[in-house]
């Protein structure tokens, strides 16, 4: 039996934990491993080793730091395969597509590779007689990354490269569902030369989260996971004085206007609905059909959604199981709520017979036409593979039905018309805005965020945000001053 164990100031340690939880390959349903459920004891340990680590590295040279983020970069890039496959073993999302999760982290990592340009201070000489102001960004202490299941390595590495390179102390602690790519990273992290102590994983659910939530030495905590987590996060986050961005849940739709290329539209709403079955943040879960292309795109889709091959992840198929048999269940259950509530089952993922063992954790992709809001499928974040189609009469009716929704995550609009596109842009309640592009995740040098329901807190994810989030800001006025001019004076110190 494979069971995990904490890696804290740089080693791994099995901790005092009395509570354990198993690991399951989703493609086959087996037990293949036992990870520990840290107590308050496991974080503060954790948070300890941070702690102490934080006296060092938040003195280590900007080249210090560096030649650690180029270190791992190499690293990350030669060994990207094996992170994949361990990804595809716990996830059960197709091996390309592990892959592809892989790199869009290695992007943050290159990101964060600039940190001495990016880190960079203002300097304006004079701004009174002999006087000069300039601004430095300094590292905030040990802040916590709590993870969500469905991109066990892509998460982590939205946060762990900018919080390591601005000079912070990591403590992570990854979905309890799939850690073992979060105790893959910190090794490499280590082997890239990190000194001990700067990336801690601690394991566990709920209560280890909290603890860290609530720690005093605690500085800060990145969250993405789902909504009523989210918020819980931000709320008791702040109420410790913590600086916190929580990312939430998500329902992004996709708008096609009737002057869509209805061929692009139907294979990007197919794409971003089923790939790592619907379990991405940025999954499209509604297809918006503005009259009169409803029944021609449905048809488009349903017969790409047919052609898809669901399977054992490491055997070429395109879309792989859920993660757990009882999210398995769950998403299954919206499916007979969404028929009985009159939506139209086009295609039944509840009858597919995948290439893969059959205790896996299988649900074939479906395509529910005629949802209307108020349906449960409509309203709740399904995060599996469901697309739900919604007709809209107009553009403005289809462009109210997404601000009227709580989530504000991602979505995109489909159209060959320059001047409804722009309209969109500007008018959509939504953080990441595609145009003709179905997953708009933007790349490392942008910033990664929701906005409503979908984000608690200011900043967004990496990029220019990143850098901010982890760093406080401090403003210097100096003033070398001749014998000359000493001398008290009791007025409010005016610019000259
Ligand atoms: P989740 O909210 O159940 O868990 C996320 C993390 O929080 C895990 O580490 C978990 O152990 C911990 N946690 C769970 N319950 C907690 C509680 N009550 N108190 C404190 N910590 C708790 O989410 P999940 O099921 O792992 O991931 C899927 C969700 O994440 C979806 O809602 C998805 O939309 C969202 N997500 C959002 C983004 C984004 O960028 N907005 C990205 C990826 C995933």
């Amino acid at each position: 039996m494979n069971r995990l164990a904490h890696w804290i100031d740089g080693k791994p340690w099995d901790g005092e934990a009395t509570r354990y939880g198993d690991l399951h390959d989703p493609a086959t349903g087996e037990v293949t491993g036992q990870v520990p459920l840290a107590d308050a004891a496991e974080v503060d340990a954790a948070v300890a080793a941070a702690r102490d680590a934080f006296a060092t590295w938040s003195r280590t040279s900007l080249t210090g730091r560096t030649q650690v983020l180029f270190a791992f970069r190499e690293l990350l890039a030669a060994r990207r395969r094996e992170l994949a496959a361990i990804i595809t073993a716990e996830h059960g999302k197709v091996l390309s597509d592990a892959l592809g999760e892989v790199n869009r982290g290695l992007e943050v990592v290159e990101f964060a590779c600039g940190v001495p340009h990016l880190s960079k201070g203002d300097h304006s000489a004079g701004v009174s007689t002999d006087v000069d102001t300039y601004s430095l960004r300094q590292p905030l202490g040990p802040v916590a990354v709590i993870s969500p299941f469905n991109f066990p390595a892509m998460v982590p590495l939205w946060f762990l490269p900018v919080a390591i390179a601005t000079g912070n102390t990591v403590l992570l602690k990854p979905s309890e569902k799939d850690p073992s790519a979060a105790g893959w990273l910190a090794e490499l992290w280590a082997e890239a030369g990190l000194p001990a102590g700067v990336l801690n994983v601690v394991h566990g659910d709920r209560r280890a989260a909290d603890r860290l939530l609530e720690h005093p030495d605690v500085a800060a905590v990145s969250f993405v996971g789902s909504t009523p987590v989210a918020r819980h996060v931000y709320e008791t986050a702040a109420r410790t004085g913590k600086r916190v961005q929580a990312l939430g849940g998500a329902k992004n739709h996709m708008v096609v206007l009737p002057d869509a290329d209805l061929d692009l539209a139907a294979d990007a709403a197919v794409s971003a609905g089923f790939g790592s079955a619907g379990e991405r943040c940025m999954a499209i879960s509604v297809v918006v059909a503005v009259d009169p292309v409803g029944d021609d795109l449905v048809q488009r889709i349903a017969e790409r959604t047919r052609g898809l091959r669901v399977g054992d992840g490491r055997r070429g198929a395109d879309m792989g199981p859920l993660i757990t048999a009882e999210h398995r269940d769950r998403v299954a259950g919206y499916l007979d709520a969404g028929e009985r509530e009159g939506a139209t089952v086009v295609v039944d993922g509840r009858t597919v017979a995948p290439d893969g063992a059959a205790g896996g954790f299988w649900l074939g992709p479906t395509v529910l036409d005629h949802v209307r809001p108020g349906m449960s499928v409509y309203t709740d974040e399904i995060f599996g593979p469901v697309l739900s189609v919604v007709r809209a009469g107009t553009y403005d009716e289809a462009l109210a039905l997404v601000n009227a929704n709580p989530y504000g995550n991602g979505t995109a609009v489909f159209t060959t018309d320059g001047r409804a596109a722009r309209h969109y842009q500007q008018e959509v309640q939504v953080g990441m805005v595609g145009v003709n592009v179905p997953i708009p995740v933007p790349m490392a040098y942008y910033s990664f965020g929701g906005w409503k329901a979908s984000l608690f807190g200011d900043a967004h994810a990496y990029g220019a945000d990143g850098i901010a989030f982890y760093t406080r800001g401090k403003v210097v006025t100096s003033r070398w001053p001749a014998p000359r001019d000493r001398g008290v004076d009791l007025g409010f110190p005016q610019n000259a």
